[in-house]
């Protein structure tokens, strides 16, 4: 299955570059993420999609971007990236998941309390907090629930030197899930 060995190769080749201002590497933040979804009861495809939320940093990103004041929009690389071989169960919820950020800012002000330093910080550059009409149209989008349970695992993932299971783990079902999508396209 190519997209797996896709996958491997870039968190071969950047995933233990840091995650922006955080304490742990991408490929741990990426890990931890998908720990929790499976921790949660989440379907697969939502795994495969914690797994992968930010994939678009692994991919040709510079990794100072973020110094620069520049938001490199990596939810719509990677989500871009992945539409070929997943479908919007996979694809939505990452493509969404800075905006179920800027979403819960608006929403609930003890949400952005809680976020960390770095994750303030890039709030800025992606936005700010949405506005009451764009807060209503993404609770109407039908990834909604799914983007929102991915944000709070994509929050919680940065905990440094937590035990996880590693990429492999996850290897059968990203493969199971991007057939699955390739054969309804066919
Ligand atoms: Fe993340």
């Amino acid at each position: 299955m190519q997209i797996c060995d896709e996958i491997e190769a870039a968190f071969r080749s950047r995933g233990q570059s840091m995650y922006h201002g955080e304490p742990v590497s991408q490929a741990e933040h990426a890990l931890q993420a998908a720990d929790q979804a499976v921790r949660e009861g989440a379907a697969d495809a939502l795994v495969v999609a914690a797994l992968l939320h930010d994939i678009g940093h692994l991919l040709d990103e510079p990794e100072d971007l973020g110094d620069r004041g520049i938001d490199g929009r990596h939810e719509d690389t990677g989500a871009e990236w992945l539409a070929a071989h997943f479908g919007p169960e996979i694809v939505d919820p990452i493509r969404m998941h800075v905006d179920a950020k800027r979403y819960l800012c608006t929403v609930d002000p003890a949400y952005h309390a809680r976020l960390s330093p770095a994750s303030k910080q890039s709030l800025i550059l992606q936005g700010g907090p949405m506005t009451p009409d764009e807060a209503d149209r993404f609770e109407s989008h039908p990834s909604f629930e799914a983007a929102l349970r991915l944000r709070h695992w994509d929050d919680a993932a940065k905990i440094p030197g937590l035990p996880v299971p590693g990429l492999d783990h996850y290897l059968p079902r990203v493969a199971r899930l991007a057939s699955a999508c390739e054969e309804v396209s066919r």
